[in-house]
């Protein structure tokens, strides 16, 4: 858990992709002569993203590989930003997006697993790890999640976050309010 201080101080919200979205496997193969490759995204992470943006929390995508699947599910997401740096240089592209939008590190929270997420976890003001981190992540993280990368790691992340800042609750009546809930309760009281 976190304390509502530290909940209230995040701006925005990092993700590494790969162990984080994922469970960090690759599906590799060649289909009609081409390279695919595919990986498996939780679908209770995308809720996770959204509330976090309903609450006016940006939520970046920084990945240390390029990867078609990642763009595509990034996309499907609307995350604000995503990053894909093939030399897994997150750092400087992460600073970068935090200069243009006046965010500083210490107004940041950032997810991670393995080593090229170091740097970041570092300057964060809340670094992460999920429960499939290597150690030195897990070391460096205030907070390790229960749930694994690929398995609803990030929805826990936002649940956590939101809830020590105090809204859940409301964002939760609003999503579902969203979904015709009130509507359908008011119709059956009739
Ligand atoms: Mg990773």
């Amino acid at each position: 858990m976190i304390d509502a201080a530290l909940a209230r101080q995040v701006k925005l919200v990092g993700l590494d992709v790969d162990g984080v979205m994922t469970d960090g496997g690759i599906y590799v193969g060649i289909v009609a002569d081409h390279p695919v490759e595919l990986k498996r995204f939780h679908i209770q992470d995308g809720l996770g993203v959204k509330l976090l943006k309903a609450a006016g929390i940006p939520v970046v995508l920084v990945s240390g590989r390029e990867s078609e699947a990642t763009a595509v599910r990034a996309r499907e997401l609307g995350v604000d930003e995503l990053v894909q740096d093939s030399g897994a240089r997150k750092l400087p592209a992460f600073e970068a997006i935090l200069e243009r939008r006046g965010i500083g590190f210490d107004d940041c929270a950032f997810v991670g697993d393995d080593l090229a997420d170091l740097p970041l976890l570092k300057r964060v003001g809340l670094p992460i790890a999920v429960a499939n981190a290597v150690s030195e992540v897990k070391e460096a993280a205030r907070l390790v999640t229960t749930t694994a990368g690929g398995d609803g790691a990030v929805r826990e992340v936002a649940e956590i976050i939101l809830r020590a800042r105090g809204v859940w609750e409301e964002l939760l009546q609003n999503y579902l309010r969203e979904k015709g809930d009130v509507e359908h309760r008011a119709a059956r009281s009739r």
